[in-house]
């Protein structure tokens, strides 16, 4: 798929939760892209041209309309803007698609999704992707999230959760008894890697940890994917 530089505008944003928030990007042209591929966006700040990337969230492609999920970074430079006033029109420019993580470079039938934080939004359009092409006999998603709140996209893995094998995992849950408590890292001990593709999505220090977590285990002929947000 070509990468291409295209010009736009900040249509739309809705909360996702108090801290991350759903973009919606109108574009000039069409863009066409694979789940897993993000864009470059630059975005005008203080006259200053600022560049980050952001994982596309939206299923729809080709598209002049994609979505992007933001968490808010505290101190940063770039993500508060999306919670400012007059975000919307606001003029963007995007590059891309890019990423080599695209859905359709998993090979095995048996496939592990795994995400911390916002990275969701990305397992989100593999996990259709993967369940579109019908081509995967066995599929398991965790989230790590901190607590029930940051819980988002609920209602798409609720639509899936008949083909799927779903688990939230959660560092700090505001109810004590929540059965899945803690890192994604503490409850792997019992899934087989053997002959599996294994997708991990968010912070870069997370994905690595998860990643050497399931090489103690010694699997055969495992294949990794990693989109660390860096
Ligand atoms: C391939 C890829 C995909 C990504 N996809 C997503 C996505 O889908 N969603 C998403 O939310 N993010 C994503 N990211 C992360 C995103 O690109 C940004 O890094 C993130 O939004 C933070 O940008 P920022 O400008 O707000 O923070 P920055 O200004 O870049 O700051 C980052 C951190 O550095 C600290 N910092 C900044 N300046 C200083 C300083 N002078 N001294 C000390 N500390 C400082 C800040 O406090 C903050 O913790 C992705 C990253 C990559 C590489």
């Amino acid at each position: 798929m070509p990468i291409k530089k295209i010009k736009g505008k900040i249509s739309r944003v809705t909360d996702l939760t108090s801290t991350s928030r759903e973009i919606e990007l109108t574009l000039t042209e069409e863009l066409d892209f694979l789940p897993g591929a993000f864009v470059n966006i630059f975005i005008d700040i203080e006259g200053e041209k600022l560049r980050r990337a952001y994982s596309i969230s939206s299923f729809e492609s080709p598209s002049k309309r994609i979505n992007l999920s933001v968490r808010k970074t505290p101190k940063g430079r770039v993500s508060p803007i999306f919670w400012g006033n007059n975000i919307i029109k606001k003029e963007i420019e995007i590059m891309g698609p890019l990423g080599l993580n695209t859905a359709d470079k998993i090979i095995n039938k048996k496939v592990y999704l795994f995400s911390f934080g916002i990275g969701v939004s990305v397992i989100k359009s593999i996990a259709k992707y993967l369940i579109d092409q019908i081509k995967i006999e066995d599929l398991t998603i965790y989230m790590g999230q901190r607590n029930e709140k940051e819980i988002i996209y609920k209602d798409f893995f609720d639509s899936i959760s008949d083909r799927t094998k779903i688990k939230y995992i959660l560092s700090q849950p505001t109810d004590s008894n929540y059965l899945n408590h803690g890192y994604i890292q503490d409850h792997i001990e019992k899934l087989d890697f053997d002959n599996s593709s294994v997708y991990i999505c968010g912070q870069d220090k997370a994905c690595q940890s998860l990643k050497e977590r399931i090489l103690d285990s010694n699997p055969k002929n495992i294949q990794f994917l990693i989109e660390g947000f860096h």
